[in-house]
């Protein structure tokens, strides 16, 4: 028997605006698709909380026993610059500012993501498909959308319909946007007089000359809309209809508005049967966002090194503060907040550890079973996370009680509460134990360097810098570096 047959599990279904009793199209298999990156830049950590959110829901999904596929794409071509229907493509122009070919960018950011979400402890997907893999597959959808007469081509462009979609479909379903305010308040904008309508948007581009990442087409040399690679790829590797689309807020509108249009144009079907919207990560109160400058990058997380942070923080405790939160929450992004989170893991963390030391009684003074249940409860009440997390702080309460003497656990509880919290704290939340740094491994580290310094500043005196070098390149390699000045020598270190 698995899990999911006797776990209840409802999610918010941004499409209709509630939570609804999660039934996959078929039994046991779940296909997910979360829009991945825009490889031209390094993550920052708004970015990662969309993909630990989904990260969430992947590892519970298999938690309950589901085969779960899932697909997370590469954006690697088509996205201009502010999402817009004109403009430089993204890594092209970063290819321009970088002297690199797009290909490198393209490499280069993809790897970065990758050892980001690595850290991060993110389980990778099941399929990663990329944007540039499969022109020849947007093409073909490009013409099933034309014959189906939703899609038209103008002077090497082809634009998807929207009035006419709109006709016998619904435009706005996802996003609630209203299609006569679409209408006033979209203007022509110069070089597009050629579209039927302002709002209709691009299926396939025309390169102009400049315009380097380019294929050839039915319709000339050209690249694709940004929102077809996900209509492409998703329906490739999980089908027309599948059952979990996600991505961050900021997509909805126009992005997945425009992968159901195309969705249903291209196939006839409604893509998606649960849409999933993650809430954005803002700092001093503001989205972070690449294009402003207004975000802190993980590696700066991890060091400390950013005017925002005062220490550094470990990667499992920076989940752990994401996932405090609600998915659908917004949450901001500050240093107090981390060094309260910091303390709840390590709280969390200690309670597990001491587990196994504790002594075992005749009798229990915690419903354990009731409290397991109410931890599936929480996930089962669209992955919230939160109540988890105060959940599992309410068997922490327990064992410190039994630690303290004025509560008892059967042997039986206790290897209960043991493989529950593991499930929860390592399966489920993807945590990961961290070492603390405490202060007195600090101190001896302090009283080495010194030492360290001093055999340094004797080899100098005596002119062996052979020895002088080794120490100071050694030490640098292990993250300690040593700064002569004229008080003698410091040293900072990197975590
Ligand atoms: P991009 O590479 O800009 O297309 O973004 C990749 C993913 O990160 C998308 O799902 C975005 O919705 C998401 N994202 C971007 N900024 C934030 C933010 N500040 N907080 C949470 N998610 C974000
Ligand atoms: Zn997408």
């Amino acid at each position: 028997m698995k899990l999911y047959e006797t776990q209840e599990l409802k999610i918010y279904n941004s499409i209709k605006g509630e939570k609804e009793v999660f039934k996959p199209i078929n039994a046991g298999l779940v296909g997910m698709y979360v829009c991945g990156p825009t490889v031209y830049n390094k993550v920052h950590l708004g970015n990662c909380r969309t993909f630990i959110s989904f990260d969430l829901v992947f590892r519970y999904l298999k938690h309950l026993g589901y085969k779960v596929r899932y697909v997370r794409n590469i954006t690697d071509a088509g996205h201009l610059e502010n999402d817009a229907e004109e403009g430089e493509d993204r890594i092209a122009k970063k290819a321009r500012l970088e002297e690199l070919e797009p290909m490198e960018i393209v490499q280069k950011y993809t790897i970065d993501f990758h050892d980001i979400l690595n850290l991060f402890n993110n389980t990778p997907p099941s399929i990663e498909p990329t944007a540039t893999g499969h022109i020849v597959e947007q093409i073909e959808a490009i013409k099933k959308i034309i014959d189906n007469g939703l899609a038209y081509e103008a002077n090497g462009n082809v634009y998807f319909d929207v009035l006419k979609y709109h006709e016998s479909n619904h435009y706005g379903i996802l996003s609630g946007r209203k299609i006569e305010d679409l209408i006033a308040n979209t203007r022509t904008l110069a070089g597009q007089e050629e579209k039927k309508n302002p709002q209709d948007f691009a299926l396939w581009k025309r390169a102009e000359p400049q315009h380097i990442m380019r294929w050839p087409s039915p319709w000339g040399v050209g690249f694709p809309g940004w929102h077809l690679e996900c209509t492409v790829m998703s329906s490739k590797y999980l089908g027309e209809s599948f059952d979990i689309h996600g991505g961050g807020m900021d997509l909805k509108f126009p992005h997945h508005e425009c992968e159901i249009a195309q969705g249903k144009a291209a196939n006839g079907k409604d893509p998606v049967n649960y849409w999933m919207h993650a809430n954005m990560l803002t700092l001093n109160g503001k989205k972070m966002a690449k294009s402003t400058g207004n975000n802190i990058l993980p590696r700066e997380l991890f060091t400390g090194d950013n005017p925002n942070l005062s220490k550094a923080f470990a990667p499992s405790v920076a989940r752990f503060f994401m996932l405090q939160a609600n998915y659908r929450s917004i949450l901001d992004f500050s240093d107090e907040a981390l060094q309260a989170s910091e303390k709840g893991f390590y709280r969390l963390m200690d309670a597990y550890q001491s587990l196994a030391f504790l002594e075992a009684k005749t009798e229990s003074t915690f419903d354990v079973k009731a409290w397991k249940q109410s931890c599936y409860d929480a996930m089962n009440d669209d992955f919230n996370s939160p109540v988890l997390i105060a959940q599992l702080f309410e068997v922490v309460k327990f064992i410190n009680g039994v630690k303290a003497e004025k509560e008892t656990v059967t042997e039986a509880d206790r290897d209960l509460i043991e493989v529950t919290l593991s499930d929860f704290i390592f399966d489920v939340l993807g945590l990961e134990e961290v070492e603390e740094a405490n202060d007195a491994s600090s101190e001896k580290i302090d009283s080495l360097v010194s030492i360290l310094i001093k055999v340094r500043n004797k080899a100098r005196a005596d002119k062996d810098f052979f020895t002088a070098d080794i120490v100071r390149d050694q030490l640098l390699e292990m993250g300690i570096e040593l700064k002569d000045g004229k008080d003698g020598t410091a040293y900072s270190m990197k975590s």
